[in-house]
């Protein structure tokens, strides 16, 4: 085909983010079981930039039960969930993660990302307010404007800046969400959940806790709101993905029966799209049950990332994601360059990913790393005489 270029305003726009800085190549990258990755030009690199926390995703077991899923249902679920997409397995998921979370029930969707665009909506719109941390993951920012509700944010991870603005603004609205993560995708840190849950509450607020990158990690897999000790309630929604240590691919609801059923009628994402694959449910099955069968591989992750700090004078992580900051992004795609031509893929997350000055490497542990692997990265780091700040 003919190489051309954008009509004229959306070639400028491609070209601004270039020279900008920002752009964005789709590299080709296979993953392996051992936690390396083949790049097109055929360097293998040790792999700490994907969220497979668990190495679920070549997990013999997981993969076999795809394997079989696939050969016995088939590949498509053929149409949405409420149509003829139902399978079996659905249910068959839904209990072992409400189960295993504590709560009355689940739902699943087909992605976190579009989970997080049907529920915000579902739950409010013109008229009701939306109080959202500073860093929340780019699908809940999506959701928010979706949603038409007024959205206020608040300083990452500060329950008192949140408090005034519910005892300011709250009054004006129906109804009222506050939306925090679990673990900071980009930061690796924990939301102060128990004062989140005070202040929903007393305001009369729903609080949504989008778990992504806790859920399979921390608790023994049960994730961020079981670490921090806060028990299931009524205005505490939890969701998180089954992309990310389940190794499979999805998104999970779980609350009561009644929110269940809520969602069904009003998320437009659990109705007009496609059921997931059999396969992708069964696998997703198959890795809850590795995690629930042996809890002591959901701490690898965690464990490699406190020794990695531990080891560089870096702050006590919280999770298995470790924000090495570097400030600006020519400096941050210098340092993974360097650490790549070592034999490491630590990706530099940039604006406008992060906010600008805010460069970094996110390096992320996973059970499939071996102590060795964790070793090489530690030494590279200090024989590159990496420079990184502490405090970001
Ligand atoms: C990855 C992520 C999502 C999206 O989940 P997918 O299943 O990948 O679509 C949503 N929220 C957060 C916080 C995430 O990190």
């Amino acid at each position: 085909m003919e190489e051309t270029s954008l009509p004229g305003a959306y070639q400028q726009r491609l070209d601004a983010i270039r020279a900008a800085d920002q752009w964005r190549a789709r590299r080709e990258m296979q993953r392996h079981e051992d936690g390396t990755v083949t790049l097109e030009d055929g360097r293998r690199l040790i792999n700490f930039s994907d969220n497979d926390y668990l190495g679920l995703s070549f997990h013999y077991a997981v993969v076999q039960a795809a394997q079989q899923a696939a050969a016995y249902y088939g590949t498509g679920a053929g149409a949405a969930r409420l149509v003829t997409g139902s399978h079996p397995l659905y249910a068959e998921l839904e209990r072992a993660l409400a189960t295993f979370k504590g709560t009355e029930d689940a739902l699943i969707f087909g992605s976190g990302y579009l989970m997080n665009m049907g529920v915000v909506p579902a739950l409010v719109g013109a008229g009701d307010l939306i109080l959202a941390d500073k860093l929340i993951h780019a699908s809940l920012v999506d959701a928010m404007r979706l949603s038409g509700a007024d959205f206020i944010r608040f300083r990452h991870n500060d329950a008192d800046h949140a408090k005034e603005l519910l005892e300011k603004k709250r009054k004006d609205y129906q109804q009222c969400l506050i939306l925090t993560e679990g673990v900071f995708s980009m930061d690796g840190d924990l939301p102060p959940l128990a004062e989140l849950c005070t202040l929903a509450e007393a305001h009369d607020s729903l609080l949504l806790l989008d778990d992504a990158h806790g859920f399979g990690v921390l608790a023994e897999g049960k994730g961020t709101a079981a670490a921090l000790g806060v028990t299931p309630k009524p205005y505490l929604l939890q969701l998180g993905t089954l992309s990310k240590a389940l190794g499979a691919y999805g998104g999970y609801f779980c609350g009561s029966k009644a929110w269940v059923e809520y969602f069904i009628h009003h998320a437009r994402t659990a109705i007009y799209t496609t059921a997931l694959p059999p396969a992708t449910l069964a696998a997703a099955l198959a890795g809850l049950h590795v995690i629930q069968q042996a809890p002591e591989r959901t701490a690898m992750p965690l464990t490699y990332a406190r020794y990695f700090c531990e080891n560089l004078g870096l702050p006590e992580p919280s999770s298995p994601i470790v924000p090495v900051m570097v400030g600006e992004s020519d400096a941050a795609i210098h340092m993974a360059n360097k650490l790549e031509d070592a034999g490491f893929l630590t990706i530099a997350i940039r604006p406008p990913t992060v906010p600008p000055g805010k460069a970094r490497l996110r390096v992320t542990f996973s059970a499939s790393h071996s102590r060795q692997q964790v070793d090489a990265l530690i030494k590279a780091f200090e024989e590159h005489k990496l420079s990184y700040s502490q405090f970001g």
